[in-house]
């Protein structure tokens, strides 16, 4: 179960590399921009008219975000036995991150009021479910290892939890009679 959170973060990971969003303006198509470019930046170049202009889109701090948590989150899972807690943490976290970045650049695009229209594309979509499914993955491992924890404990309990109702005496299961003071132990 490490194994398949440990490629879920990475192909989340290369998610960032597919495109994220379109940007067009009246219906022209101007820029397509993956994670990565959203996490350092890029330049956008537009013709109008017969004149480029270029304009530099700045790094998003949401995207920067986004990607530290999920890296987080794949080195907690990697590193750490006890990791897959605060991965899950990390998880949610990338998860939240993507949808508030999701509605910062709808915002920052409706402000421009310059008929800029922003369409996400598969790649936002393929990251946003897969944190939300490493979360899953990593909520199992949780899961799991609490099950293996409660299989150990368990029979040490039954061995040591059987004492005399009358002096507290620690008996040996399967005795009828206290071996201190002879009362009759009630099966428990
Ligand atoms: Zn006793």
């Amino acid at each position: 179960m490490k194994g398949v959170s440990i490629v879920g973060h990475l192909l989340v990971l290369c998610c960032f590399l597919l495109p994220f969003l379109t940007v067009s303006c009246q219906g022209q198509k101007i820029s397509t921009l993956s994670g990565l470019d959203l996490v350092v930046g890029k330049t956008i170049k537009q013709e109008n008219f017969g004149q480029t202009t270029e304009r530099k889109s700045k790094p998003e701090p949401l995207a920067i975000a986004a990607a530290v948590c999920m890296v987080t989150a794949l080195a907690l899972v990697s590193l750490s036995r006890s990791g897959a807690v605060t991965a899950i943490l990390a998880n949610i976290g990338g998860v939240v991150t993507l949808l508030l970045l999701k509605s910062k650049i709808i915002e920052d695009a409706a402000r421009e009021a310059s008929g800029m229209v922003v369409t996400f594309e598969s790649g936002f979509f393929l990251a946003l479910g897969g944190a939300i499914l490493c979360a899953v993955i990593n909520g199992s491992i949780v899961a799991q290892k609490g099950k293996e924890q409660s299989r150990v404990s368990a029979p040490e309990k039954t061995v040591e939890g059987r004492y005399c109702g009358s002096c507290g005496n620690q008996v040996p299961p399967g005795t009828t009679f206290c071996e201190r003071c002879g009362s009759k132990i009630r099966n428990a």
